[in-house]
């Protein structure tokens, strides 16, 4: 007789060794909630950023005689590019950049996640992702299902963010520490920050339609602008190559139910493989959460082939951010080395300063 009580053990019908008995988890999945619980204090966070910048722009738009509000160094996320430019910067001369240092050590933290934790920044932290993920949840809840692309146009559209990466790293990789220094130290870039934060406050009709219709995509097709357009994600997905951590799959206890392929945002054929090694991989853990069988799917930390529990993920992505964030702070590396009476000057006018030839 089975030692396996009635309840957990039970045949089902499928695929391959799908007529075996099989041992149904009974522990719960608590990975979505960790998971969340690291997304929302990220968009939380970022909303304090976007709020602070704002008071901090608009005392010197409104000729405020005390800046009484300091600019938030972390709005330097938003500066991919500038992130990219220190980055080299910083590998050219072995000098921490004096404008924008906190976009250099933002990028090297998604960097180091990433390597560590698969693609997590984009599926743990990146709050563009959260939205993105939530309105294509919004999409499932309302229509009853998400949409796919015929898989020559999903394949095609894919690679475009790999394209648009390329084209930046190129113009960044090939620019002078000199000119790097000067574009960063131009009324431009020095506002950069400004800039961006401009472009949402007054957006055009041009921009806006683009921004409704990615809104759109996304609560039809799953991540659409993560999936194809975001050079960022497709920088963190060429990082998570590195990473030793993988979903690996036990074919001897699988049932080929497909669950986890269902569940997976990033369409990957889990049911299919034993590790997942794509650059796709999100590191979400909806593919584990999903799996209905004991001891079958797993995030594991591949030279051990010893699985890694969520919140070791949770806690090594916060780790990451936090210990990165700390080292640029108390190494007075945070904060752009631009002042009070240069802000005052250049805020008002953002709008006259063009990109740098
Ligand atoms: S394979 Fe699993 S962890 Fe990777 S993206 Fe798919 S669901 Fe997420
Ligand atoms: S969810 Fe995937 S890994 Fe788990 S039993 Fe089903 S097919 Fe196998």
């Amino acid at each position: 007789m089975s030692s396996v009580p009635a309840e957990v053990e039970a045949p089902i019908s499928g695929n391959g060794p799908a007529d075996r008995p099989w041992r149904r988890r009974v522990e719960v999945d608590r990975s979505q909630v960790a998971r969340r619980a690291v997304q929302f204090a990220f968009l939380a966070l970022n909303v304090w950023i976007g709020v602070q910048f704002y008071h901090f722009v608009r005392q010197f738009e409104t000729g405020s005689a005390v800046a009484a509000i300091a600019r938030p160094p972390g709005v330097e996320g938003w500066l991919p590019i500038a992130g990219l430019m220190n980055t080299r910067y910083f590998l050219l001369t072995g000098e921490v950049p004096a404008i924008h240092p906190a976009a250099m050590f933002l990028l090297l933290a998604f960097l180091t996640a990433s390597i560590l934790f698969r693609k997590a920044f984009c599926s743990w932290l990146c709050p563009v992702g959260t939205l993105s993920e939530y309105l294509w949840k919004l999409g499932r809840d309302t229509f009853k299902r998400n949409f796919r692309l015929p898989r020559w146009l999903d394949i095609g559209l894919r690679s475009l963010k790999y394209i648009l990466f390329g084209l930046f790293a190129y113009a960044v990789f090939s620019m002078p520490a000199q000119a790097i220094a000067e574009f960063l130290g131009s009324p431009y870039g020095v506002v950069a920050d400004v800039k961006m934060l401009n472009f949402f406050r007054y957006m055009g009709a041009g921009a806006a339609v683009t921004l409704g219709v990615l809104v759109i995509a996304s609560i039809f097709v799953q991540n659409f602008w993560c999936r194809y357009l975001c050079p960022y994600g497709a920088l963190m997905g060429l990082a998570a190559l590195l990473s030793p951590l993988r979903i690996r799959r036990n074919v001897e206890t699988c049932i080929d139910c497909a669950k986890c392929v269902k569940a997976c945002p990033s369409r990957l054929p889990v049911d299919q493989l034993v590790q997942v090694r794509s650059a796709e991989c999100l590191g979400c853990l909806e593919c584990v959460a999903a799996c209905p069988v004991e001891d079958t799917l797993h995030m594991t930390f591949a030279p051990a082939r010893k699985p890694v529990p969520a919140w070791v993920m949770a806690a090594g992505v916060a780790l990451v951010f936090l210990g990165v964030v700390g080292f640029a702070q108390a190494s007075g590396h945070w904060h752009s080395a631009i002042p009070d009476w240069m802000y005052r000057e250049l805020i008002p006018r953002a709008h006259e300063y063009a990109h740098p030839r």
